[in-house]
């Protein structure tokens, strides 16, 4: 078992490793993770120790992961006799390594529902009126959460807004197709298993309102300023007026206001660009808009247009290019 969640010190919060990553990219705040303590989200575990009892995170702050994000045992974290976590401790024979490599794995806590809402962080607790010392002791969140540190928690529904959750589950268990198909996601008014939330962008004429993803054969970089991401699979679709399918090229753009106006510019831009200089194998996912069948002028004849199933993105929160090295 995993960390799931840690609890964050300044914020009075537990947040998973995905929410601490959207803080520390997050340039309308300021948080940075290696700045903040982590501790055991387990509550009675956290009051037996020192507020230095603390969690380590791995791939925090770096934009562009390969290897799965998560919290940490450090070699000193301490844990109560019969913590959940407890067997994530390192253990005292000097085998720390072996465990932390072990614990680089996939991603084992799937959100069972995207939020397309942007969940907010409180530095300092604003207590409702008269939740005050509530508060304090028993923060909201595990109340919402179904309280005690228990299997229970195991089951009870797990949300996120952080989209590069998600789609880390599907990416790091996508050898394990069952898996894949056992677990739910909703997201809006839409509820499939992970497997087929996930549709491939060659079959986005399947259904609206899909998680896309395909492999990108090219980034146009438009100075900086706007994009275009070409898919390497073409939809095949059949027009009314046409006897058979054809196959026609995806595209998406992402323009220059979408850009200049997201919170996490600069980790996006960094994203990108290494995205754009790259030479590994980049898959891109999105949410929130279907590519349609448009007509667009010819680039070298504007008189003679040629038709690609395109789509703006809307919100960057619901875009990502990465590297996923199972999916080639
Ligand atoms: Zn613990």
């Amino acid at each position: 078992m995993k960390f799931d969640l840690a609890y964050c010190l300044s914020l009075d919060d537990k947040l998973s490793i995905y929410d601490v990553r959207d803080l520390n990219f997050d340039e309308t705040v300021a948080f940075d993770s290696a700045k903040e303590h982590f501790q055991c989200p387990n509550d009675a575990c956290r009051s037996a120790f020192e507020a230095s009892n603390e969690l380590g995170t791995f791939n925090a702050k770096n934009v562009n992961y390969v290897r799965t994000p998560h919290f940490k045992n450090l070699p000193t974290t301490q844990h109560v006799a019969g913590c959940p976590y407890v067997s994530l401790k390192a253990s005292a024979s000097g085998v720390e390594t072996a465990d932390g490599e072990t614990d680089d794995g996939r991603e084992e806590h799937f959100p069972s529902e995207l939020l397309l809402t942007r969940r907010e962080y409180v530095r300092k607790p604003v207590a409702p009126a008269g939740a005050a010392d509530v508060l304090r002791d028993d923060p909201v969140r595990v109340a919402a959460d179904s309280g005690k540190e228990s299997a229970s928690r195991e089951s009870a529904p797990d949300k996120t807004s952080v989209f590069a959750h998600p789609v880390e589950c599907f990416v790091s268990n996508f050898a394990d197709k069952e898996l894949l198909k056992r677990m739910p996601l909703k997201v809006g008014e839409h509820s499939a298993p992970y497997s087929s939330f996930f549709k491939k962008i060659e079959y986005l004429t399947d259904n609206k309102g899909l998680i896309y993803w395909g492999r990108i054969k090219k980034i146009e970089d438009f100075h900086s300023a706007s994009f275009r991401i070409d898919f390497e699979d073409k939809v095949w679709f059949k027009k009314p007026e046409d006897s058979k399918k054809k196959p026609y090229p995806v595209s998406v753009y992402l323009n220059k206001k979408l850009i200049d106006n997201y919170r996490k510019r600069k980790a996006f831009l960094e994203e990108i660009k290494h995205a754009v200089d790259s030479d590994k194998a980049l898959f891109c996912f999105f949410y929130g808009v279907t590519p349609e069948l448009k007509q667009v002028p010819g680039k070298k004849n504007p008189e003679k247009p040629f038709e690609v199933f395109n789509a703006n993105i809307e919100n960057l929160d619901h875009f990502i290019i990465r590297e996923a090295p199972g999916l080639e």
